[in-house]
């Protein structure tokens, strides 16, 4: 077990956003987050990243509790993500994108920064060799020097994950990576995150719409409805639940091929 979450609850007003979730994820484990808009999912995320505290429940990380913390002690405790609308430094470039990532991890201080030593050059250099070994991993080398803002949507969203990855992170967030994307894109993208999991050893949760990735690549399911989890369990079995295909998976969608309609609310 490498994340857990216990009892987790968290209100906005008369909403309840996450209502009592309990799970468990495995070392090394791919898992996917399904559920209908406004079920959750981005709140489950940001509760486990520290950006929202939650009013009940626990968070832990290798058997160490992190509820509560903020956001930046639990990336450095190992949980990266990415965001369900991209978040990138738009106006900076591509390598720059990553080397910011780097930072928490750079060896000088403050005075070397002011003062331009040596040892700031160096450290900068090796923040941008890095960099640029990072972004050969993802077959972006070649649009280093380009503004993020330039690259193509599916390059952006993969820069955004390269991104989170530089923090070197244990456990990998992504809130729906394949938002946007076209079919090809998907393909190219589910096949990203299984070698990104290997190569990095990851354990991998994600949110995602689009049934063809979601069924594709994740080994477990976890259902939420309501700020609950309604299911949990193989692809398989969770396409045959009746309550997910009651809550959710209603009608598969015409549009992408792969995904399906979202449930009137
Ligand atoms: P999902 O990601 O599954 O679509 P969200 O976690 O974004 O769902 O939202 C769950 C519920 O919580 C929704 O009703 C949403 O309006 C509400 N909610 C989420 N964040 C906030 C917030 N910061 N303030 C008020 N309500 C919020
Ligand atoms: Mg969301």
């Amino acid at each position: 077990m490498i994340l857990e979450v216990q009892g987790l609850t968290r209100y906005f007003g008369g909403v309840r956003a996450l209502d009592g979730v309990d799970f468990r994820i495995g070392r090394g484990e791919l898992a996917g987050i399904i559920g209908p808009n406004g079920s959750g999912k981005t709140t489950l995320f940001n509760v486990i990243t520290g950006i929202y505290r939650p009013d009940r429940g626990v968070v832990s990380l290798e058997e160490g509790e992190i509820t509560g913390l903020p956001p930046d002690e639990i990336a450095r405790r190992g949980i990266a993500r990415t965001f369900q609308n991209i978040r990138l430094f738009r106006e900076l470039t591509v390598v720059d994108n990553v080397r910011i990532a780097h930072h928490p991890h750079v060896g000088y201080g403050a005075i070397a920064a002011l003062l331009r030593t040596g040892a700031f050059y160096r450290e900068e250099r090796r923040t941008r060799e890095q960099a640029e070994e990072f972004l050969s991993i993802f077959s972006l080398q070649d649009r280093g020097k380009a503004l993020a803002k330039n690259l193509p949507y599916g390059d952006q969203r993969k820069l955004e994950i390269a991104r989170a990855l530089a923090t070197r992170p244990k456990v990998l967030l992504l809130d729906e990576p394949a938002a946007g994307m076209n079919p090809s894109e998907v393909t190219t993208l589910m096949e990203f995150i299984l070698r990104i999991r290997e190569r990095f050893s990851l354990t991998v949760l994600l949110i995602e719409h689009q049934m063809r990735l979601v069924m594709g690549i994740c080994e477990r399911l976890i259902v939420m409805d309501f700020g609950q989890v309604i299911a949990r369990g193989l692809p398989g079995e969770i396409r045959r639940n009746r309550q997910v295909i009651e809550a959710y998976l209603g009608k598969r969608d015409d549009t992408d091929g792969g995904g399906i309609r979202k449930k009137a609310r």
